[in-house]
């Protein structure tokens, strides 16, 4: 309900193809195949408004999504797909990493975690980026259908216990978008931030 305005605005593969920072964005981060692209869909209502991929660590560019009245969402390409080229995994950590450093317009960052594998050295590497910016982090606990209910809450409490004891200004939650779980919390915490 909240991205059913989202309209498909530009790519960039590099940081001066971005657009001029205005106004509010929140940035999509994850593992390819964490589950991200089917997240966001779920989220904006659409079967495609970020292609659901087929081979993981194909489609490398950062793609912006117009909410209308200068709110974007921006889905980050994927980290941690093995077979990427080096040069190309060197290409994208720099760009991450300055895109979550020095991003103006960036107000929070959603991290998305397959929760069976949360917390990778990558996902850390993310956070540990962005949270010197102070900005907030929301990390999605994805396919938690996956898990058994008493697999889920205990991944949630752990995960949430390390966060806190490692990084302010970070929330979490469990997600599915297979199951539609967690929708209305992310939809809360997502709609405040574009709200700010
Ligand atoms: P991305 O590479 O992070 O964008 O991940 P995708 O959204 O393309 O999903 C990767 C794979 O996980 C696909 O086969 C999806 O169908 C599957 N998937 C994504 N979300 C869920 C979920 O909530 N539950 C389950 N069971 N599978 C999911």
């Amino acid at each position: 309900a909240l991205f059913q305005e989202a309209q498909f605005f530009i790519s960039a593969d590099k940081l001066t193809d971005l657009p001029p920072p205005s106004g509010i964005e929140i940035a999509f981060a994850g593992r390819s195949n964490s589950g991200k692209s089917s997240a966001i869909n779920t989220l904006a209502n659409r079967n495609r408004l970020a292609f659901v991929s087929k081979t993981p660590g194909r489609t490398q560019l950062i793609n912006f999504f117009s909410l209308g009245n200068d709110r974007f969402l921006v889905d980050l390409p994927g980290y941690g797909y093995a077979k990427v080229p080096e040069a190309m995994r060197v290409h994208w950590q720099s760009v991450l990493s300055r895109y979550l450093m020095e991003r103006e317009s960036l107000y929070g960052l959603v991290l998305i975690m397959d929760a069976r594998h949360p917390l990778t050295p990558l996902d850390h590497q993310m956070l540990n980026w962005f949270i010197p910016t102070c900005k907030p982090v929301h990390v999605l606990l994805t396919k938690a259908d996956k898990l058994s209910k008493q697999q889920a809450t205990s991944t949630l409490r752990a995960v949430r216990t390390e966060l806190e004891r490692t990084y302010p200004n970070c929330t979490v939650q469990l997600f599915s978008s297979l199951k539609r779980v967690g929708l209305d919390e992310a939809e809360a915490m997502i709609g405040k931030w574009l709200s700010a």
